[in-house]
């Protein structure tokens, strides 16, 4: 595929996935955004725009500096958040959202208890980045230093960000991150009882297990 084709088709699997963000409840509104990476071109979400009113025309890029390359709305506010993750990672995609019980999460720990482990399919305990304005460098920096080592962390008071090979995964990552914020929520919400957890030495034989996971890829 042409690189042109190549952007076009990755919007529309950029909005597609940022329209799930909505319809699978992990933000209200035009919380949150998406962007994916095709070479040096990144596509995101733009700021403040239902992403139901988004169309093949609202195609939304920039370089890896920020420099819009094309499209006529802002881009996200969290521009720097997405741009950090690009630079510092081998990251093709990143989801970011104000999903309910990992905003909660966030409020309460620096890392989220292990208490699943599918942490180990995050890379470990998922560490919360200590709180900065949106749209800050300040933010992309709590967030960089909080990725160290995982494709996905919380924000505290804010939501999550994660990152994956393609949007899918990224997406799928969010989602798992925001049920093992769930689990832990539920469990410790028992008064006098204080739920178990994975030890680290689990959690890095689950690590190691997950790697060989789902069906053997095709000869
Ligand atoms: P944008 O509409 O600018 O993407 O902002 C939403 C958000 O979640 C900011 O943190
Ligand atoms: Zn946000």
């Amino acid at each position: 595929m042409q690189e042109v084709e190549q952007v076009h088709s990755a919007w529309r699997e950029l909005v597609d996935t940022a329209r799930r963000t909505v319809a699978e409840g992990l933000v209200v509104g035009t919380s949150g955004n998406v962007s994916v990476r095709v070479g040096d071109t990144v596509l995101v979400t733009p700021t403040g725009v239902p992403y139901d009113r988004l169309g093949p025309d609202d195609l939304c890029a920039v370089d890896l500096d920020g420099r819009r390359t094309a499209g006529d709305l802002r881009p996200t506010s969290e521009l720097p958040m997405h741009l950090a993750v690009y630079r510092h990672t081998d990251a093709r995609a990143v989801v970011h959202t104000h999903a309910v019980h990992a905003t909660a999460a966030s409020t309460l720990v620096s890392e989220l208890p292990a208490i699943h482990y599918m942490a180990a399919a995050l890379g470990g305990p998922v560490r919360v980045a200590p709180y900065a304005t949106y749209g800050s460098d300040e933010l992309a920096h709590n967030m960089i230093t909080a990725l160290d080592g995982r494709s996905a962390c919380l924000l505290q008071n804010h939501g999550t960000v994660a990152y994956g090979n393609d949007l899918d995964q990224a997406y799928d990552r969010t989602a798992q991150l925001e049920w093992m914020c769930h689990v832990w929520l539920t469990a410790s919400s028992l008064p006098g009882r204080e739920p178990t957890l994975i030890p680290p030495a689990e959690l890095a034989r689950v690590a190691e297990k997950l790697s060989g996971y789902g069906q053997p890829s095709p000869e």
